[in-house]
Order: C-alpha cells, then sequence, then structure tokens
C-alpha cells in the first residue's frame, strides 16, 4: 500500500509547518499519477498521523487530474491516466503538465 509513504510524506510536512500546535484539519492536493485510493488514503493518513500533531486531524483529499499537451499540434487535455498519443492528432509527442502533483495545501488548528 504505497498511500502509506505518501502520507508518511505529508505527515512530515504538517510537522515542519505546525511545529507542536494541534491540527484540526488538512487538505492535500493529489495528481492521479500518484494512484491514490480515497480510503487507503484515509487509513494510511490515520496509520502515519499516530502519535502526531496530525493524530487526530481530519484529511480531505483533491485529486487532481492528469494534464497533457501535444508537442505536435499543441492540444491540451487532462485524462485519468498517462495517455499514449494525442486525442488530436495521434502524435505520440505527448507531454505531461500535470497529474503528479503532492502538495500540503493548508492546514487548520484546533482552536
Ligand atoms: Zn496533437
Amino acid at each position: 500500500m504505497h498511500e502509506l509513504g505518501l502520507c508518511t510524506s505529508i505527515v512530515d510536512a504538517i510537522e515542519r509547518r505546525a511545529g507542536t500546535r494541534p491540527v484540526a484539519r488538512v487538505t492535500v492536493r493529489v495528481g492521479r499519477l500518484h494512484h491514490v485510493h480515497p480510503e487507503a488514503f484515509e487509513q494510511s493518513f490515520a496509520v502515519a498521523a499516530m502519535g502526531t500533531v496530525a493524530e487526530d486531524a481530519a484529511a480531505q483529499l483533491v485529486l487532481l487530474p492528469v494534464l497533457a499537451r501535444c508537442g505536435a499540434c499543441n492540444a491540451a487535455w487532462d485524462a485519468d491516466e498517462i495517455p499514449a498519443a494525442c486525442p488530436t492528432c495521434g502524435s505520440v509527442a505527448v507531454e505531461l503538465t500535470g497529474g503528479d502533483e503532492l502538495v500540503l495545501e493548508s492546514i487548520e488548528y484546533v482552536a
């Protein structure tokens, strides 16, 4: 379950930012290329956060689409997976412009 490694990185980032403040909620933006399943994410986050300031935090996962651009005809589109070829002209000169994000977007602290 690779979600655990990913959640460990996220909890590390939370700890760096939060210090000793208890965290109530975090929002995490993750590109679809990470193949994160929301349920596995939730469980892994709970495991990774155990014993940290994020232990009781709710984690909100925002999945971002895979964004691609064609180097031949300049078409841009989004997808769930890495596209093999451009849907407009069929070229394989496809560049990924998004989908591998892993961003700790916001932290809310316990009041
Ligand atoms: Zn194209």
